[in-house]
């Protein structure tokens, strides 16, 4: 027995994991030195002669003197890491900087930590809509909404009727996020979130005109930066609808490279003296810009004759320009794909705008792109999630009321488990993005500004967007095709391309954005790093970056350990929220996989360097990891906030798998396509050291899932909350609503019928069988009127159109 104890086979293991549960409890430093000096002492005392414990003290040596001798550990380590760090990391350019110096950081840091702090997500209050939001909700938008036919706006108008748009301009519905002593309405981002969400659930056009005054149109820059004089004179204009906004940064060499534009004003005077700007621009895929009456545009501002000061090239410049200037011409639009909101190009030759024209006036004169990078999380945040959850919300009410009353092969198609899996992704589908957008908003009215979260919930939300409508469409099969007021959805089929596309393309978000900026942005110890190596101040740099690199150090090691031990025991030893019970497996390994995302980055970061940003799909692995993190952690909050309804409690089921899921699905697609084999082997073996533990989600969750919304239940609605639906049976939602309503009422009728005619007690078919029904004796003449009443409510919910006035021949 001492025998054993004296052997490596024994003492070995046990120092290891020692050392492992150390640096995963990450004790403090000195006592975690006690502790390994103690087991070091130990076991020198079993087997003084093992020439691997005398290995060990002295690598214990070093990491004492390490972190107890700063001047040699600076002199040894750090300031060899410093001129490390200067030669390899990625250089940062000026607009990258101001992208990542925009906005907070919030949850996005817990998840970049690799231990976040549950209780902290789960204590911010749940965003509530203000009694007047509320109202207003009720009110105008309900009228809004009645007056919206989006057949006719998409393929017959092009365009709002004048009613709507006089409508929309004298109920303030442009002055929604302007405070009120300029005439505004002054909602949170929750009501005005609401407001979109509910006009997109009947038409995305009719959102797109609301929602851009509110978010890209200069109004917010104006009240963020705007001098008083601006304030004063625009934001009242604004709010009464008086003036039309919108927003010009895009041009035909500035689209995803916005940055490189080549718009250029000129500091000039005119033949008065004036001192103003000669403005150049040649701009397109302008949101408003065909009728907006005030153009803010982006520029590069250039003073060759140093008539403000010194500088020559101002840099990005944001000015408003009145669209009735000498040199402006608008009015012409782009045909966005069967989309009638208004868009265009615009185009500025010499025109001559007073100084004052400049946002902020000339102490904000190239500033532009910071503004842009700040003003960028509302469309990103709130006006795209909420047209995507709209589109949904949507898809799910109208596509689960038509499974049930379209039927083929005898059967309502909603029986076929082939329908049921496009109606399960549906509704999970559809809960997680409600989720993200709603935690997202949380975070909104609580004051962060969280810039990766926004893309992260843009880019994931306009994603899924397009999945729910293929989904939709899918199991409308024909009856999604043929345009017309019969289709609730052919309107919405154009959405996601835009959605996509719009605020930052989603390749480009994907790729280049939510990883980049997220690793330098919500890391702990990277940007203060990377601040410490581009300090001049040579004393400094080597101070600060002495500081962060050892804290950055301890980090790895613990995330590192944590991943491990986690994957090694199930993770079943993690603290988290336990309520309920059923979702603590979800927090454990949600929190494992965080880990395991900390370590990994700062592996990529470490081993790829500078090259980083341009292994863009090794980038766009880790982007899908955090993104899906940040997903299955909403529907978490979602599901807490909504009071933890057990009926829901499959639908957050659904979203973390899938999350989970798709997280082991990143991190495989990574470790194969890492340059190093031996790296790949090696992190493998920290985040999945027993294989991969995550399965999709099951046929028999997903069966349940589709049951959910295949009747009538506090589910459905819970999911569908907050869009619009229609009090007129002619609107083919509320009738493909009634029509379900009566499908699953009728049920148990229909069953009788069924049975009776296979024992062949009843002969008739059709309408003829029920008569026969009443006269045996089978069903009570109310009963037969039910059934008819169903059964003409889903013969006329699954008519399509026609069109007498198409050309039937050339
Ligand atoms: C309906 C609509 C409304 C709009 N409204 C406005 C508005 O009001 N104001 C305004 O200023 N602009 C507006 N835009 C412009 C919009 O912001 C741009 O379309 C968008 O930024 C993409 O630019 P682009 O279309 O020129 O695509 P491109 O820049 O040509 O990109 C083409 C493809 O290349 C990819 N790509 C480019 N660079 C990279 C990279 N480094 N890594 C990976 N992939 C890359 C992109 O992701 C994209 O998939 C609108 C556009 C649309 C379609």
């Amino acid at each position: 027995m001492f025998h054993l104890l004296q052997s490596g086979f024994f003492w070995w293991p046990v120092f290891l994991a020692v050392f492992l549960g150390l640096a995963a409890a990450r004790p403090a430093r000195f006592a975690s030195f006690v502790v390994l000096a103690v087991l070091l002492g130990f076991f020198s005392g079993l087997s003084h002669k093992d020439g691997l414990i005398g290995f060990l003290w002295m690598l214990y040596g070093a990491a004492f003197v390490v972190f107890y001798v700063p001047w040699l550990r600076r002199l040894l380590i750090s300031n060899r890491l410093l001129s490390f760090y200067r030669r390899s990391m990625p250089e940062i350019s000026a607009t990258e900087r101001e992208a990542l110096e925009a906005g907070t950081v919030w949850w996005d840091g817990e998840l970049f930590s690799g231990n976040p702090r549950w209780q902290q997500l789960l204590d911010l209050p749940a965003p509530k809509l203000s009694a007047e939001e509320q109202a207003f909700l009720d009110g105008p938008v309900e009228a809004l909404c009645g007056m919206l036919d989006d057949h006719r706006i998409c393929n017959v108008d092009k365009d709002l009727t004048p009613e709507t748009w006089r409508f929309i301009k004298e109920r303030g519905f442009f002055g929604m996020m302007i405070p009120k002593q300029y005439g505004g309405m002054a909602f949170s981002n929750m009501g005005h979130a609401a407001v979109i969400l509910k006009i997109a659930s009947r038409s995305i056009s009719a959102a797109l005109t609301v929602m851009i005054p509110n978010s890209v149109g200069p109004g917010k820059l104006l009240l963020k930066y705007g001098t008083q004089a601006q304030k004063d004179h625009w934001l009242p204009r604004l709010a009464r609808g008086e003036e039309i906004p919108c927003f010009a940064l895009t041009g035909p060499e500035a689209g995803s490279d916005a940055g490189a534009l080549p718009d250029v004003g000129v500091v000039c005077k005119d033949g008065q003296g004036t001192l103003g700007i000669r403005l150049n621009f040649e701009k397109r895929y302008i949101s408003m810009g065909p009728i907006a009456t005030v153009l803010g545009v982006a520029f590069k501002l250039e003073d060759p004759e140093h008539l403000l000061g010194e500088k020559t090239h101002l840099g990005i410049t944001l000015a408003l320009v009145p669209a009735k200037t000498p040199g402006v011409r608008t009015g012409t639009r782009h045909d966005q794909l069967h989309m009638a909101f208004m868009n265009g190009p615009l185009y500025g030759k010499d025109v001559f705008i007073p100084m004052d024209m400049v946002i902020g006036g000339v102490e904000q004169a190239g500033k532009g792109w910071r503004m842009l990078m700040e003003s960028l999380t509302d469309g990103r945040a709130i006006s795209l999630p909420a047209l995507s959850t709209a589109t949904a919300k949507l898809a799910t009410r109208v596509t689960s009321a038509y499974a049930r009353v379209r039927r083929q092969f005898k059967l309502p198609i909603s029986q076929f488990e082939g329908v049921r899996e496009s109606l399960a992704r549906l509704a999970g589908n559809t809960y997680a993005m409600d989720g993200a957008r709603l935690t997202t908003l949380a975070a909104l009215d609580a004051g962060h500004k969280p810039a990766v979260i926004s893309a992260i919930v843009k880019y994931n939300l306009t994603d899924r967007s397009r999945q729910v409508i293929n989904d939709a469409m899918d199991v409308h099969g024909g009856a999604a095709l043929s345009l017309g007021p019969r289709n609730p959805l052919g309107t919405f089929h154009s959405y996601p391309q835009m959605g996509v596309t719009v605020e930052g393309h989603n390749i480009l978000t994907r790729n280049l954005i939510t990883f980049g900026q997220g690793a330098i942005r919500c890391h702990p110890y990277l940007l203060k790093e990377l601040q410490a190596a581009s300090n001049r101040d040579q004393k400094a740099a080597r101070r600060d970056f002495d500081a962060a690199v050892m804290q950055h150090l301890s980090f790895t090691i613990n995330n590192k350990a944590r991943a491990f031990l986690h994957g090694l025991t199930g993770s079943h030893f993690i603290a988290v929220p336990t309520a309920p019970m059923a979702l603590k497996w979800h927090y454990q390994q949600l929190t494992r996989m965080s880990a395991a995302f900390a370590f990994v980055t700062d592996v990529l970061l470490l081993t790829l360097r500078g090259e980083v940003k341009r292994r863009e799909r090794l980038s766009a692995r880790m982007a899908d990891i955090i993104s899906q993190l940040y997903m299955a952690s909403a529907a978490l909050k979602h599901y807490y906030d909504q009071g933890n309804q057990p009926g829901d409690l499959i639908l957050v089921d659904w979203v973390c798998r899938d999350s989970l899921y798709r997280i082991q699905q990143s991190f495989d697609a990574l470790f194969r396509n890492l340059p190093s084999r031996w790296l790949a082997a090696s992190l493998r073996c920290v985040v999945f050291p027993l294989g991969r533990p995550y399965r999709a989600p099951s046929d028999a969750l997903e069966n349940q899932l589709a049951a959910a919304i295949l009747r009538p239940s506090a589910e459905r609605d819970r999911l569908t909350a907050g869009m619009y639906i229609p009090g007129d049976m002619q609107e083919k939602v509320k009738l493909l609503d009634e029509a379900f309503q009566k499908a699953v009422e009728t049920r148990g009728l229909r069953e009788k019928l069924k049975a009776a005619a296979r024992d062949k007690t009843l002969q008739a078919k059709g309408d003829a069988q029920i008569t026969e029904a009443v006269q045996k004796g089978l069903i009570t003449p109310g009963e037969a009127a039910a059934l008819r009443a169903a059964e003409n409510l889903r013969r006329e919910a699954i008519k399509v159109d026609d069109f007498a006035d198409l050309k039937t021949h050339s």
